[in-house]
């Protein structure tokens, strides 16, 4: 009843709820059983209001009937791999779209995967170089479909129509009519069907020969070649190429599945509870609750209250986490959030995400490092280079500039420096698709050309180069 209750409520009324009034203490959270439905019953935002119970309902049984995307032993595995990332012996690289879509999907018959996977590889092939660590890969694909909005309506241009915000494929349709807008529980079930076909299409890239360290040459991105950058990642290959003919030559193995795959992650944003919840599954060897729609899953920065749903459902499942660190979270807040999801202090578990903006790092790191330190906690820390760096064009189009992605990053790793922890990995907002969203880079985007393939239907990503220059950069600016 309470369920239908809350559920019934606008919401504009439910996202003005305050959290703080509810009070409900951690001890208590605590102590109170854990179910995979135990959100339910705590303050919740960014959820949207479904019109039709049964049809949510309905969609519900099918998802918790439905095969997993991704297995425990993965995510232990992940959570390890994030560990030492964590101690300093390896660094995470994880990126794709701001969020999915069922158009891009249709349109580019897995392309726009394939080359964002391409991507990826790409730059931890150029990062592992300059860093002589390990890279982990995370892709942000296969379940990154649902959006928190800072308004939970939108105007029409002329002003004249108001109609609730898009939400992310996962919820509601992009266009601008009541009926798009509508949250539509199926939609669920066709990110699921999406993101099964996604992580297919990755595990075959991953594993299927397509990786082969032996034909590096061959793993490239049309664009980027005859650029600075394409020219700099083949005096990569080169190097590489020539060290495993050398190794070959000596009688080593060079068949290996090291040199022949790559170990690929899929996460998202854990937003949608209904979603989460039906793909939660009890694993019988670990006796444990995982999450079962992607091997990490992050709380945002807009549903991070202590007390809030978001917090309550993650608290239950096994798989690593991720928490964005915006500027407004404060030291007990943050104490709190991690005492919650990680009682036992176990390393790879947590990975604080920071997002406060260039210029701005100096101001909150050092207060975050310091409470982390101070109580002995195991976290590792990345740098989310996108969130605090949202922008308008002076023709209205979202946008970030290269130049504050680069300075965030650059504060980042200089910060931790200076504080002594390890700056343990980078989250970017990113495509292998030639578009043109984020100004600035080595091909000097200016705002006048974001109107030429301006494809986001979110937040504004880095092109192939863009994303690959930045790589170059980290791989400089780690390189001791
Ligand atoms: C995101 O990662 O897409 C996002 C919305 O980030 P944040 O919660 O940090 O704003
Ligand atoms: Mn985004």
């Amino acid at each position: 009843a309470r369920r239908d209750a809350q559920l019934r409520m606008s919401v504009s009324e439910r996202e003005g709820v305050s959290v703080a009034a509810q009070s409900v203490n951690v001890a208590a959270a605590r102590q109170r059983l854990w179910t995979p439905g135990s959100w339910r019953e705590m303050p919740i935002r960014q959820v949207p209001d479904y019109p039709d119970a049964q049809k949510l309902a309905d969609v519900e049984r099918r998802l918790a009937n439905a095969l997993p995307l991704v297995f425990s032993g993965e995510c232990d595995r992940l959570k390890e791999n994030i560990a030492r990332a964590g101690r300093g012996e390896a660094f995470v690289l994880q990126g794709g779209d701001c969020a999915e879509s069922f158009e891009e999907f249709d349109k580019y018959k897995g392309e726009n995967i394939k080359s964002t996977f391409t991507l990826l590889i790409q730059m931890s092939i150029v990062m592992m170089y300059g860093l002589h660590k390990p890279i982990v890969k995370i892709g942000r694909m296969a379940g990154q479909f649902a959006k928190p909005r800072s308004s939970p309506m939108e105007r029409s241009k002329n002003k004249e129509l108001e109609l609730p915000s898009y939400r992310g494929d996962m919820i509601n349709g992009p266009d601008f009519t009541l009926d798009a807008r509508t949250p539509n529980p199926e939609r669920m079930m066709e990110s699921f069907i999406q993101s099964t076909a996604t992580i297919n299409l990755l595990r075959t890239l991953a594993t299927g020969g397509y990786l082969d360290l032996r034909r590096i040459h061959d793993i490239n991105l049309e664009f980027v070649n005859g650029t600075k950058q394409g020219a700099r990642f083949a005096e990569f290959a080169n190097a590489i190429s020539n060290a495993i003919r050398f190794m070959h030559s000596v009688g080593l193995q060079t068949d290996s599945p090291m040199i022949r795959q790559a170990e690929f992650y899929v996460s998202h944003e854990a937003l949608l509870l209904p979603y989460e919840q039906a793909l939660t599954r009890f694993d019988e060897t670990t006796e444990k609750f995982y999450a079962t729609s992607g091997h990490f899953i992050w709380l945002g920065d807009r549903t991070r209250q202590p007390e809030g749903a978001h917090v309550e459902f993650l608290r239950g499942i096994a798989n690593p986490i991720g928490i964005k660190c915006g500027p407004t979270l404060s030291r007990d807040d943050l104490l709190e959030l991690i005492e919650l999801l990680n009682p036992t202090n176990e390393p790879g578990r947590i990975t604080l995400i920071t997002r406060v903006g260039a210029g701005k790092v100096r101001d909150h790191l050092p207060r975050f490092v310091n409470t982390v330190r101070e109580e002995g906690l195991n976290v590792t820390w990345s740098c989310d280079a996108m969130h605090g760096n949202t922008e308008n064009s002076p023709a209205g189009f979202k946008t970030r500039d290269f130049r504050n992605i680069y300075s965030e990053v650059k504060e980042f790793i200089e910060a931790h420096r200076e504080l002594g922890s390890y700056p343990g990995g980078i989250h970017l907002e990113m495509t292998g698709q030639n578009v043109t969203e984020c100004v600035g880079g080595m091909l000097e985007l200016g705002h006048e050309g974001l109107a030429e393939r301006y494809e986001t239907g979110c937040d504004p990503r880095l092109n192939a180069s863009q994303a690959l220059e930045l790589a170059f950069l980290v791989s400089e600016m780690m390189d001791t």
